[in-house]
């Protein structure tokens, strides 16, 4: 019969395809956390995935809490998503021109987000987030953004920026090739520290043409908002007259059907959309008050464009991604298998004499080696012990469960994590704990 999970054998195929990928791809890899830099020792190099699972070039078998980083929220090689693609592939693959399946997908969208009045497909999250801010910017004439350290939202300029460790800091920019002068429109400031939000804007606040957040942060492992936060930061851009932008790249379609921000009840002027909206392919969107929509070319003066822009197949794995996913109350069923994963993982860890924070919304989740009870910051969130953690890493991808390979990144469930992986992997978990 097929065992539920599996412990790996060996990863000699994979080690060689590092190698060679070195050679000719920087670092081996398209996008460097994949490198596991953030864990040591080698990538996996995966060759088909199913389920809930993922398969290595040498035939090991994980159950997979990456996800390829939230897409894949009905589980790897959904049937109704790869009937989609397939049928829609006969038909071409991209006309540069408009189509019926744009308007589909994005009344879809509309119904399950809608505050997002008015939207626009593009290809990517970096793409959905670089696009809301030049028109937050267009649209109140100010230059100056607002975000939060920790929150990553994509690798455009303006948003690659992190502030030092004192709060109200003038932008200093992550990596070279973003000039100064760029970064310096960049303002951040602490998450969930709604008192900093306030004094910068107490001095800024004309200037400042948006607010950008995660309403969940999940990029700095995954801390959601303490009680207040979020309606604070409506608040303050009423008060200011600053867009308010929800980056539900991550969030979106996963917090909860209607994302972050209906889970928490908070409406955002614009939203950012990734990840799960493409079911696997790539897609983002950004859209929101239609009043603001309204100032992107060619209605408004707000440049914005992309060749594979509501590209016909992407459009149809998503707009099957998003109808499937909208049957079934299948959020009720993520939330308790995630609610199962994180309690099961703390008690593990504590019959195993380790101190474990566990944090949580929706489907996505995350666990911090700390003696504190509740990370709620960036600052704890960086202070948590990196070595347990990767030393549990590798303990449990040799148990054969791949968690994300970094500290700092949230993890995922899908439909297809069903109670048996589970408690399969809280069985693995229990064993890895008992290691460190
Ligand atoms: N915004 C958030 C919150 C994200 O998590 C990410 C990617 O992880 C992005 C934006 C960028 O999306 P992409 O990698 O599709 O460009």
């Amino acid at each position: 019969g097929t065992s539920i999970i599996y412990k790996r054998t060996n990863m000699q195929k994979s080690s060689e395809l590092f190698e060679s990928a070195k050679n000719i791809i920087p670092g081996g890899v398209n996008s460097p956390v994949r490198a596991f830099n953030g864990v040591g020792g080698e990538p996996c190099f995966i060759e088909k995935a199913d389920g809930a699972y993922i398969f290595d070039a040498d035939g090991n078998k994980y159950i997979d809490y990456v996800g390829s980083w939230g897409p894949m929220i009905l589980g790897h090689n959904h049937p109704v998503i790869k009937k989609a693609v397939i049928e829609t592939a006969e038909n071409g693959l991209s006309f540069g021109a408009p189509t019926a399946l744009e308007i589909t997908m994005a009344e879809k969208v509309r119904e399950l987000v809608p505050s997002m009045e008015k939207l626009r497909m593009v290809s990517s999250g970096t793409e959905a987030t670089m696009s809301a801010i030049r028109l937050a910017r267009g649209y109140t004439g100010r230059d100056k953004i607002l975000k939060f350290e920790g929150c990553y939202h994509g690798h455009a300029d303006s948003l690659l920026v992190k502030a030092g460790s004192g709060a109200l800091t003038l932008g200093v920019p992550s990596s070279p090739g973003i000039p100064e002068s760029f970064a310096e429109h960049t303002l951040t400031v602490s998450f969930n520290k709604l008192d900093e939000v306030k004094a910068i804007f107490e001095k800024l606040g004309d200037q400042i043409a948006c607010i950008i957040v995660e309403p969940v942060a999940g990029n700095m492992n995954c801390i959601p908002p303490v009680e207040g936060f979020l309606e604070g930061l409506r608040d303050i851009c009423d008060q200011y007259k600053s867009v308010l932008i929800f980056d539900e790249v991550m969030t979106g379609f996963r917090v909860a059907l209607g994302g972050a921000q209906a889970f928490y009840n908070i409406k955002p002027d614009l939203t950012t959309l990734g990840k799960v909206i493409g079911g696997g392919m790539p897609v983002g969107a950004f859209g929101g008050k239609a009043e603001i929509m309204d100032f992107i070319a060619p209605v408004g003066p707000v440049y914005q464009a992309g060749t594979l822009s509501g590209n016909p197949i992407a459009m149809a794995a998503g707009l099957a991604s998003l109808n499937e996913l909208s049957t079934g109350d299948k959020h009720t069923q993520l939330a308790k298998a995630t609610e199962k994963l994180a309690m099961g993982f703390k008690a593990a860890a504590e019959r195993n004499g380790v101190s474990l924070s566990i944090n949580y919304a929706g489907a996505m989740f995350g666990f911090f080696f700390t003696d504190e009870k509740t990370v709620t910051t960036y600052q704890q969130a960086t202070e948590c012990d990196a070595d347990k953690f990767k030393r549990f890493f590798h303990f449990m991808l040799d148990e054969g469960v791949y968690l994300a390979p970094s500290a700092f990144e949230a993890s995922f469930l899908s439909t297809a994590h069903t109670d048996d992986k589970i408690e399969a992997t809280l069985a693995a978990a229990d064993r890895c704990f008992a290691k460190l």
